[in-house]
């Protein structure tokens, strides 16, 4: 009986052995990492970027390193974990310390090889709003009592500034501001989140082409981000760098120089000097099959988006959608001149799809493109 009895507390212990064992393994296997596929463009790496998020410290839902593993599955090179520093709605249970969020957050990013940027949210009613300051040192020693000494102490820190979702509050509380005018001059504006989540501002999209400030377009994410896989349709709105290598020194150099674009959606906006070589870097040109008049071609496309191309010339179909990471076979007129195509889903400015020609000739006369 007794023996019976030991037994059984054997099989119990290797019943609940195997279950560990069949749990670790399920969740080693969920943890998979999604790559997402953008090209390099010439003399720059392309990364994937987040730089707006939230934790428990401030109103988000999740520990700190949670959000780098997040970033990890979800294919991203870095994140900035930006809490805010006025509002502070878990307070009661998780004592205020501004540079905490970053501290936990740290080991598990040296542990994936995710690139973590400290950063804050300073959080000033509607205007003047809402700005991120990230690649700053010390958050608690940003806290002033308006915003534009909160930005000076950003600025002085290094930090990289940018105003955040600048329609939030309504089409009127997000005009233009004197005070803007003021922050850019003295450097203390650098860039506008013209995406946040699925929210894309056309209006900020055409301030950051006039007065030359960074796009950057990020999630803002508040809760779990449950995604396993991202798809051309349901994916992370992010803002790829195009940074000379893969370092924290890198992605701050070329935010400050505007070397960037924004996924959000199905749209990738960002100016023409970037979108230009992501687009020829994506698409080839391949396998050309010609036929009396005519030449079928496929068209590969290697990135992560779909890319939806309308007719600007007189000859070539009229409408031609590349799917994402996938080859589209097509059927042009036979003719040495390039075929004239927009890029619709390829915002330069707003409304504006990218201008690119197809040069089918080249192919068919053995060049690659
Ligand atoms: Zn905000
Ligand atoms: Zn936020």
């Amino acid at each position: 009986m007794k023996k019976n009895h030991t037994d059984m507390n054997r099989n119990k212990v290797l019943l609940t052995a195997s279950i560990s064992l069949l749990l670790w393994a399920a969740s080693g296997y969920a943890d998979s990492r999604c790559e997402i596929a953008f090209p390099d463009i010439a003399g720059y790496t392309t990364l994937k970027c987040d730089f707006h998020m939230h934790t428990v410290f401030s109103d988000g839902k999740v520990w700190p390193d949670v959000r780098v593993e997040e970033a990890w599955r979800e294919g991203l090179d870095a994140i900035a974990i930006t809490d805010h520093i006025e509002y502070l709605p878990h307070k009661g249970d998780i004592p205020k310390n501004l540079d905490r969020p970053f501290e936990i957050a740290g080991k598990k990013a040296e542990e994936l090889g995710i690139l973590l940027i400290k950063g804050a949210e300073m959080t000033f009613d509607t205007p003047p709003g809402h700005f991120n300051a990230i690649f700053v040192q010390d958050i608690a020693a940003l806290e002033a009592k308006v915003l534009l000494d909160e930005a000076k102490n950003a600025h002085q820190q290094g930090g990289f500034i940018f105003w955040n979702h600048p329609d939030w509050q309504g089409h009127e509380k997000g005009q233009w501001i004197d005070l803007y005018t003021t922050m850019v001059q003295d450097g203390l504006m650098n860039g506008i989140e013209i995406c946040n989540g699925s929210a894309y501002y056309s209006r900020a999209h055409q301030w950051c082409l006039e007065k030359n400030l960074t796009m950057v377009g990020n999630t803002d994410i508040h809760g779990p981000s449950m995604r396993l896989a991202n798809t051309d349709k349901d994916h992370r709105t992010m803002t790829l760098v195009f940074a000379k290598e893969k370092s924290l020194a890198a992605i701050k150099e070329a935010l400050q120089n505007g070397r960037t674009a924004v996924w959000c959606e199905d749209k990738l906006i960002g100016k023409k000097e970037f979108l230009e070589p992501l687009f020829y870097a994506s698409v080839t040109i391949q396998n050309p099959l010609p036929s009396n008049n005519d030449i079928v071609v496929d068209l590969h496309n290697r990135s992560e988006i779909s890319i939806t191309l309308d007719r600007k010339g007189d000859t070539g179909p009229k409408t031609i959608v590349l799917g994402a990471k996938g080859t589209t076979r097509v059927k042009f007129p036979l003719q040495t001149e390039p075929f004239v195509y927009t890029v619709k889903n390829f915002l330069i400015a707003p409304e504006k799809g990218l201008p690119i020609k197809l040069d089918i000739s080249t192919v068919f006369s053995g060049k690659t493109k």
